[in-house]
């Protein structure tokens, strides 16, 4: 969606804006599957010359546990503050988002403020437990048996045994 600031360049004022956005097509690693669009909301301030955009990003999704593999259902809310470009001399400057036409894109803004704020790698819960190495049972179900502590002589065996 297209949002027109017309109203608000060179003078003060506040534009309120919501949308959704589909990011189904990008490709997050660690999301399966995005359970609604993302959506969001915010508004636009022009004050003293300067245009800020604020707002939030929020969207849910199955993701991938790094840890473990295990999917699980994740709320993200990611917030949105983003200094504008109102003269196009500024549009080189990598600090602002540049005015284009009198307007901004917010689908460009929402999808590049949900890639960056999306953390790399994402836990079921922050204390996972993990795979065994050994036996590759998922820990948070317990404990799966292994010996705590294997001999490191019987580790480096259990290594060689593995490359074959
Ligand atoms: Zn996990
Ligand atoms: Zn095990």
């Amino acid at each position: 969606m297209r949002l027109d600031l017309k109203e608000i360049l060179r003078k003060d004022g506040t534009i309120p804006f919501s949308c959704t956005t589909d990011l189904s097509d990008l490709h997050f690693s660690a999301i399966s599957r995005f359970l609604s669009p993302v959506s969001a909301s915010g508004r636009v301030t022009a004050g003293a010359g300067v245009l800020t955009l604020t707002g939030t990003v929020s969207a849910q999704a199955i993701c991938l546990c790094d840890r473990c593999g295990r999917e699980f259902t994740r709320e993200f809310r990611i917030p949105l503050d983003l200094p504008l470009a109102e003269d196009p001399q500024d549009a080189e400057d990598p600090d602002l988002y540049p005015i284009e036409e009198d307007g901004v894109d917010l689908d460009e803004i929402v999808s590049t403020a949900f890639v960056l704020g999306l953390e790399t790698k994402l836990l079921c819960k922050p204390d996972c437990r993990g795979l065994c190495d050994r036996c590759g049972k998922n820990l948070n179900d317990g404990p799966c048996g292994c010996p705590a502590e294997t001999d490191p002589r019987l580790a480096v065996l259990g290594q060689l045994l593995e490359q074959e």
